[in-house]
């Protein structure tokens, strides 16, 4: 087993920030740990990698204890902060050679070249970090974690304040790494997950609540899509309700609805509009909530 967390607790202060929380990671897969900001996504991470000792329970990364053979673990374990604290004043090529530094790596220069192209860093290797954008950064961050070839990697909201193009790119990043490596990674964003997971962990208040593959879960949770449609001229409710899939339209003011689907009507939506001689004005696919899945999961 690449992770064991078996009955962790994390109390600070009053506070059960982990309650008897249990799960494994195998070796190979790429896991989501999905929750909402305050979860305990972070806290369960810090232990994991060493960095915060647990209240209760007991936690190994390829066999070893995280408090009792730390640096055996810390040999095998990537780690990309939440808050991911880059040296900005530091060239990109410097920082990595002082982090393999830290890991006593022999072939330095060829480790930190060969990482540099793993991460597609070479047009911006010159550069000093705090003149990269937030997604290059990233990738500064995804080199630190694996300069020193860890089994396993984990990553803390990974894609969080990046623009859609970065994220899309740090994605596809984490698949090509994750397919010689065990990768834990942290999200709040439903879609993340089925995007690039295997396998996803729901932490809510501190405790599991589904552990599944993204499909069964979402099997489990049928719930229905609301698209957002504004058209140039008036349209009957009775007229949209004809559409195939939708089950619900509300005028929301205007020629504004709201609809509720049970699949992705979009493309019918554009089709439909030509056919009563008008356009579509806003068009707009709202997200699944994850609340909505909690709420589904916890009931
Ligand atoms: P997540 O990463 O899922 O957003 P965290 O693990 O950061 O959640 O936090 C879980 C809970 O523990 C939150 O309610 C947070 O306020 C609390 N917490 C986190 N770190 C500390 C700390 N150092 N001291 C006290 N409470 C903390
Ligand atoms: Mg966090």
């Amino acid at each position: 087993m690449s992770i064991q967390v078996v009955g962790v607790s994390k109390i600070y202060g009053e506070q059960n920030a982990l309650d008897n929380v249990s799960f494994e990671v195998k070796p190979g897969e790429i896991v989501g740990f999905l929750g909402p900001n305050g979860a305990g996504k972070s806290t369960m991470m810090k232990i994991i990698t060493c960095y915060l000792p647990q209240s209760m329970g007991v936690v190994k990364v390829c066999g070893f204890d995280v408090t009792q053979e730390e640096m055996e673990v810390k040999k095998r374990v990537g780690y990309l902060p939440e808050h991911n604290p880059l040296y900005l004043e530091m060239y990109v090529k410097e920082y990595l050679g002082f982090i393999a530094g830290l890991h006593k790596i022999k072939n330095k220069k060829e480790k930190v070249a060969g990482i540099i192209e793993l991460v597609g860093l070479q047009i911006e290797q010159k550069k000093k970090i705090g003149a990269l954008s937030k997604g290059y950064r990233q990738r500064v961050g995804l080199a630190q974690a694996l300069i020193h070839d860890p089994e396993v990697l984990i990553l803390d909201e990974p894609t969080t304040g990046l623009d859609p193009n970065q994220i899309e790119e740090i994605r596809s990043l984490i698949k090509k790494i994750g397919r010689d490596k065990t990768v834990m990674m942290s999200t709040h964003i439903m879609q993340e997950v089925e995007a690039v997971c295997d396998r996803v962990i729901i932490i809510n208040k501190g405790k599991i609540v589904a552990n599944d593959t993204s499909a069964h879960i979402r099997a489990s949770n049928q719930t229905l899509i609301t698209i957002k449609v504004e058209f140039a001229a008036p349209i009957l409710s009775s007229d949209l309700m004809g559409i195939k899939g939708v089950l619900e339209a509300k005028n929301v003011s205007g020629n504004l609805w709201l609809l509720q689907c049970k699949t992705d009507v979009r493309d019918q939506l554009f089709k439909f509009s030509l056919e009563k001689n008008t356009s579509v004005i806003t068009l707009q696919k709202e997200e699944e909530k994850l609340e909505d899945v909690f709420r589904n999961l916890t009931n």
